[in-house]
């Protein structure tokens, strides 16, 4: 292994696994801290379920996988987060940067959340989102990470004990050699962290390169787009074209929704048109009805000739309905687990190609199927590839599985991951 990687969530952990492969890096993602041996990959992404939670259990969770990643002989540690800082005065970034900091025996590292392919720039500190700063994107009104303040040596200076500093765009813009040197400066002058400006995929790669004798790298997927180089560069990886390979997937396919925004909304739509949909309604399954029975006896008419949808994905208004009758909280759990057991019942019919909308929704059904690695594959949309599932315990022969967070892919975006993932109905 060459990278390890810590992710502080899950749809996180894909998109950089995403990245390192488009990078030529073969990748396997990791639920949690695994217990096994490494798996045969360039790049390991351990994701965890830190950024929310109290530092303390970010800090000692983000060791634990430390740990396993230096056993398994990694060689350079990436610490992913959120390409909006999602973080507060408590924490979870600048704690889990500091303790990985120690444990490695390192004294600085970067800060750099930039992702300009994705409206996410830095620029003299300030996180963009769009034209726009991050505090006037909406993040300011985030339930459990508001950002109210787009500064971001500011905002990391509050969570952290080290000092923090800033390498800027115009040393970013001279290259490699410059920004090394500037990291250095800083370094030598006391700094421990240094948010460093990007404002294009160009100064990804200029970081990427300055930084590849740090033990340590902090920030979001899109620094990760320089990293792969620098081991190409030293003749450690394959041939390129090869780490998005995935093993030959036959048999069944189906997709699972339980995603409400406004692109599942229109995928779903999109489907439905002239494929077979199967709605679950959330007030019948809290009345106790066996809609889970019902969806796979519905499942079990069209497959394995067919590809089968089945959500509850519904606009806005309904969604607010069954949110008033039941709770936000209980209506979610209640739907999720039905979603995951619907997933394992497909798994168990004997679909092999399976597409997961929404990121509750996708943890909810991992977690029932008991996947525990999944070797990352090919591009379907920008942040969402196609994976393989290494040692899902049910599905007895591999199982495709691609997970898309709410607002990602395109209106056709069901159709197209079938037509891409082996062979069988689309
Ligand atoms: P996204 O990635 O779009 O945020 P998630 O799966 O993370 O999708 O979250 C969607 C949440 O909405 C889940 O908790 C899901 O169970 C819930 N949900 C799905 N359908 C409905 C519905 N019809 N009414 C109320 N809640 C729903």
């Amino acid at each position: 292994m060459l990278l390890g990687c810590i992710a502080d969530d899950f749809t996180g952990a894909t998109d950089l696994a995403g990245m390192l492969v488009r990078g030529g890096m073969r990748t396997v993602q990791t639920i949690g801290v695994p217990e096994g041996a490494p798996p045969d990959a360039d790049a390991v992404v351990v994701s965890l379920k830190s950024r929310t939670v109290p530092a303390a259990q970010a800090v000692s969770e983000s060791l634990a996988a430390l740990r396993w990643l230096q056993a398994a002989g990694a060689r350079q540690i990436f610490f992913k987060y959120c390409s909006t800082f999602d973080s507060t005065d408590a924490g979870n970034i600048g704690p889990v940067a500091q303790a990985l900091m120690a444990a490695l025996g390192a004294d600085f590292t970067i800060a750099c959340p930039a992702f300009p392919e994705n409206g996410r720039s830095v620029y003299r500190g300030h996180l963009f989102v769009g034209d726009g700063l991050l505090n006037e994107s909406g993040m300011e009104n985030h339930p459990l990470t508001p950002m109210t303040d787009p500064n971001l040596v500011r905002v990391l200076q509050r969570q952290s004990s080290c000092r923090v500093g800033l390498a800027r765009f115009d040393t970013v813009a001279q290259g490699p050699a410059a920004l090394r040197a500037r990291l250095q400066a800083l370094r030598a002058e006391g700094t421990g962290i240094a948010i460093v400006d990007a404002v294009s995929n160009a100064d990804l790669m200029t970081i990427g390169a300055a930084c590849d004798t740090l033990p340590l790298i902090t920030g979001g997927s899109g620094v990760a787009l320089g990293l792969p180089a620098n081991f190409a560069t030293q003749g450690l990886l394959g041939d390129a074209a090869q780490a998005a390979r995935l093993p030959a997937v036959e048999g069944a396919a189906a997709i699972v929704s339980g995603s409400c925004s406004r692109a599942t909304n229109a995928q779903v739509a999109h489907w439905a048109a002239a494929r077979p949909r199967f709605q679950v309604d959330p007030l019948a399954l809290a009345d106790g009805q066996p809609v889970v029975e019902q969806a796979l006896a519905w499942a079990r008419e069209h497959l394995p000739g067919q590809a089968v949808l089945i959500s509850a994905t519904s606009p806005p208004e309904a969604v607010a309905q069954v949110q008033s009758r039941l709770g936000v909280q209980a209506a979610g759990d209640l739907i999720e687990q039905a979603l995951a057991d619907i997933a394992r019942g497909l798994v168990d019919l004997g679909v092999r190609r399976l597409v997961v909308a929404g990121g509750e929704t996708s943890g909810a059904v991992v977690r029932a199927l008991g996947i525990d690695q999944l070797r990352v594959g090919p591009q379907i949309d920008p942040g969402v590839p196609w994976m393989v599932a290494d040692t899902g315990a049910r599905a007895g022969a591999p199982l495709a599985i691609a997970l898309k967070s709410g607002n990602f892919g395109s209106e056709d975006f069901f159709a197209k991951a079938l037509a891409l993932a082996g062979s069988g109905p689309r």
